[in-house]
């Protein structure tokens, strides 16, 4: 095959000037570690997102980490939560004690089948740990209704989902106010705002938010800025076994600058997500992600089921041959070695939906400096991978 006319990545950050300006001004203060800039960030995510409190953290796995503690999850208990996700997910349950209990996704999306979810309930059930996975937000209100009737927690993987959106009595209302006990975010490069690494809990809690803040930072009671601007000398106690999960101000100066330019992100990739799904449903065998009527997506990926009888690794190649990089459906993680036959977890049936999920959809390239003619050369590759791949080799 000849040189393809275009490169296109699946994913880009939207990095410039002015987040290297925010960089700069957290280096030249002075101040560089968990600080000022972290204080203003959290404000102003919380505004963002209509939560009572917001607390910043090293990434999206230690707020996953934190957020099971302060909800009560400990050795021997075990939360429900799903496979098809990323490892981040079960392994957050792993490091308080408990047991990951894989229940399946719905068969025409990516997230948790709530009418799965009460066959998965045992006394030992604690939690809750839904996914809004890709961005697109699971079903909150069938999940509160069923842990309000057998008294769970419930814990938001909102990892993706930063400026995606729920009709809520009426309204629509951003993920993270948040709508069960407590919501996850992530700053990494591959979400559509990124502080590098970096993660961000909400909760109306104030209990909740007072743990992570001590938690983060070594169980540190009195806080080193708060040392620092004291006329009189103080010592610190820490009073449990802490972690060092902090968010430096270097991150969270990127972070605020990013925060502003969320609604624009967010507006492009919807504009994108829509093009793509008016052009795919003209494709025979091809499944455009769904996005029910009560959702609004901020599209962090756009993964597209393929006609049963394709080959996703031919047709991710041929893709590739023409220049457009894909990635396959979202990984399970019961079938990784980690927990694959270790006693680590418990699946709930054969999760057909989610194995189906990861070995027959793909994620198609979606980033804000594509251009709607880049949509329509990724399509047409993917027209013509399928058309490849149906004709048998002679
Ligand atoms: C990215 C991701 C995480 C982990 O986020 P980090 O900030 O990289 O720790 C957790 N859950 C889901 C669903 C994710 O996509």
């Amino acid at each position: 095959m000849s040189t393809p006319t275009r490169q296109i990545p699946v994913a880009k950050p939207v990095l410039g000037e002015p987040e290297a300006e925010a960089a700069r001004r957290a280096i030249l203060s002075g101040w560089v570690t968990q600080g000022p800039e972290v204080a203003q960030f959290e404000q102003e995510f919380a505004a963002f997102v209509g939560a009572r409190h917001a607390c910043a953290v090293s990434n999206c796995t230690t707020a996953l980490h934190l957020a099971l503690m302060a909800v009560g999850v400990g050795a021997g208990d075990e939360v429900i939560t799903v496979s098809h996700s990323f490892i981040a997910t079960p392994n957050a349950i792993r490091y308080c004690g408990a047991t990951p209990v894989f229940v399946d996704i719905e068969a025409d999306g990516f997230n948790i089948d709530p009418g799965k979810i009460i066959a998965a309930i045992s006394p030992r059930t604690r939690a809750i740990l839904c996914v809004h996975q890709l961005g697109m937000p699971c079903d909150l209100r069938q999940i509160l209704k069923i842990a309000r009737q057998f008294q769970l927690k419930v814990v938001e993987d909102a990892a993706c989902a930063t400026g995606s959106e729920v009709l809520w009595n009426g309204k629509w209302e951003r993920v993270g106010r948040p709508h069960a006990d407590v919501a996850c975010f992530s700053f990494h490069p591959r979400k559509v705002v990124t502080t590098g690494d970096g993660g961000m809990l909400t909760t109306a809690i104030g209990e909740y938010d007072r743990q992570f803040r001590l938690l983060r930072q070594h169980s540190m009671n009195v806080p080193d800025t708060v040392r620092h601007g004291s006329k009189q000398v103080i010592f610190e106690e820490y009073d449990s076994v802490g972690f060092n999960y902090r968010m430096t101000d270097v991150q969270a100066a990127i972070g605020r600058t990013q925060l502003g330019r969320l609604p624009e992100i967010v507006a492009a990739r919807r504009r994108l997500a829509a093009l793509y799904t008016e052009l795919l449903s003209k494709i025979d065998g091809i499944r455009p992600p769904v996005e029910p009527e009560w959702a609004r997506s901020n599209w962090q990926s756009y993964c597209v089921g393929l006609p049963r009888q394709a080959d996703q690794v031919s047709i991710m190649q041929a893709m590739l041959d023409r220049g457009v990089s894909t990635r396959r459906g979202v990984m399970n993680a019961h079938l990784e070695p980690a927990y694959h036959g270790s006693g680590l977890c418990r699946t709930v049936g054969y999760l057909d939906n989610s194995v189906a999920a990861q070995n027959t959809a793909i994620m198609l390239p979606l980033f804000v400096q594509m251009s709607e003619d880049d949509v329509r050369y990724v399509v047409t590759a993917l027209e013509e991978a399928l058309t490849e791949s149906l004709v048998p080799a002679l």
